[in-house]
């Protein structure tokens, strides 16, 4: 596999290059030149593949002769020490818990692959990751990077924008890991990511590298658990499932499309949102507008301008009825989130945090909405409730255990620089520190 920016298809870059470079020369995106037929690959994978299997095996078919089987077996060795599970929730729906790694969000998976791959394939320089986050991929990079030889994580966080937790979990590791508090929102800290990596000076004296769902290298990955859930047939009852995906940045709905356009079996896909519903609305009008993102309950999804939709765009070659021939959506408010999570609790007894709530209450609609009988919609389940503990307790009434791992960086210092969402204070901070 190849890759490249929109504008310039021809100027081509290997894996490496991808990961290491996080954008394009010309500050577009990369995208994947061409996408391979693994049918025959997904199709021979049944309930006793594991997911570590999984994740070698395609990521060797992807990236061959680059990562070759026995590098695909060491970097998915060294990033999963834990496994996506699927559980069923009631007739039609079923949550595929992806919140069993060390920072209890998906995004333990793809930013562990991509620390796994970078560990791989650094031949002894330096690099700078430099992430802007809206709450959960700043843990799960941090944790996934901290401590490795040659590496520095800068990490830039919305002021007052993240859970306590969360803010825990980015500002107390310390070592390699800076975490920047800035005071502004997500599409600030994003836009300053951005300008960062355009700026000639910066790209002169750092190694600057991202680690946000735009880079390639922690994409590609979160397609894994959508291969290995859909090959989990005797839980699904013999049908491929419909993925239902709680969205914001779109790098989770982008893998399962790439999956899918790769061979994978899927009835389709649901983008679920909360009110942040720019591309909802796409798929209704056929008209792109992003706009400044509004707070809601499930921050991590609080995204205006989602970077991942070029891609899904791509893919489609920008025909929004083929689009939308694969992707429904759905739009679940805030009052309709702590709902959902109440339904769930008396329901059944499943605490879910505010994200997987979205998707279930949207998976929900969509099954009463469906004509035909028997669909069995999969719904990612993006965190687990413990890490939003406040909104549980007010939808339930109950309170969510705390996993051991959170529990005990909660009492550890907060180290965090704040800073202004200006270019000029941030650049001045990377220089000084890392050139
Ligand atoms: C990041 C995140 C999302 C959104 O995922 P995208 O890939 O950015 O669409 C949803 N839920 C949780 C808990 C997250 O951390």
């Amino acid at each position: 596999m190849k890759f490249a920016s929109r504008l310039h298809p021809h100027d081509q870059a290997t894996f490496r290059q991808a990961l290491f470079s996080g954008i394009a020369p010309d500050g577009g995106l990369y995208h994947p030149v061409d996408h391979p037929d693994l049918s025959a690959l997904i199709a021979a994978f049944d309930e006793s593949v594991t997911f570590n299997d999984v994740a070698a095996l395609v990521s060797a078919a992807l990236l061959a002769p680059e990562i070759d089987e026995a590098a695909a077996r060491r970097i998915a060795g060294r990033a999963f020490s834990f496994a996506p599970r699927l559980v069923r929730i009631d007739g039609g729906r079923l949550l595929l818990e992806l919140f069993h790694g060390p920072t209890c969000a998906f995004k333990d998976f793809g930013a562990r692959f991509l620390a796994a791959s970078m560990e791989e394939l650094l031949e002894g320089e330096r690099c700078q990751i430099l992430v802007a986050t809206s709450g959960d991929t700043g843990s799960a990079v941090a944790n996934a990077f901290h401590n490795r030889a040659n590496i520095d994580v800068i990490l830039l966080y919305p002021s007052g924008r993240v859970s306590a937790l969360q803010e825990q979990q980015l500002t107390t590791l310390g070592g390699n890991v800076h975490a920047i508090e800035v005071r502004g929102s997500f599409d600030d800290c994003q836009r300053l990511v951005k300008a960062a990596f355009r700026d000639r000076r910066l790209r002169a004296a750092l190694r600057l590298t991202s680690a946000n769902s735009i880079n390639i290298g922690r994409l590609l990955p979160q397609s894994f658990y959508f291969i290995h859930a859909a090959a989990q047939r005797r839980v699904l009852s013999g049908a491929p499932p419909r993925f239902c995906v709680p969205s914001g940045n779109f790098g989770n709905l982008t893998a399962g499309l790439y999956a899918w356009h790769w061979g994978m079996e899927a009835a389709g896909f649901l983008a679920a949102t909360n009110i942040n519903d720019v591309v909802p609305d796409y798929l209704k009008s056929g008209v792109y507008t992003p706009r400044p993102s509004l707070r809601t309950l499930s921050n991590a999804m609080d995204v205006g301008h989602p970077g991942n939709f070029e891609r899904m765009e791509q893919l489609f070659d920008g025909n929004w009825r083929g689009m939308k021939a694969v992707v429904g959506s759905g739009v679940v408010d805030d009052e309709r989130t702590l709902w959902s999570m109440h339904q769930l609790s008396s329901r059944f007894g499943m605490l879910v945090d505010p994200h997987t709530a979205v998707g279930c209450a949207v998976a929900e609609d969509f099954i009463e909405g469906s004509k035909r009988g028997g669909e069995q919609v999969v719904v990612l389940a993006t965190a687990h409730p413990g890490k939003f503990a406040e909104t549980v307790k007010k939808a339930t009434g109950h309170e969510p255990e705390l996993p051991e791992r959170l529990a005990r960086c909660l009492a550890l210092p907060k180290q965090a620089l704040a800073m202004g969402p200006e270019l000029a204070e941030l650049s001045t901070f990377l220089l000084e520190r890392f050139a």
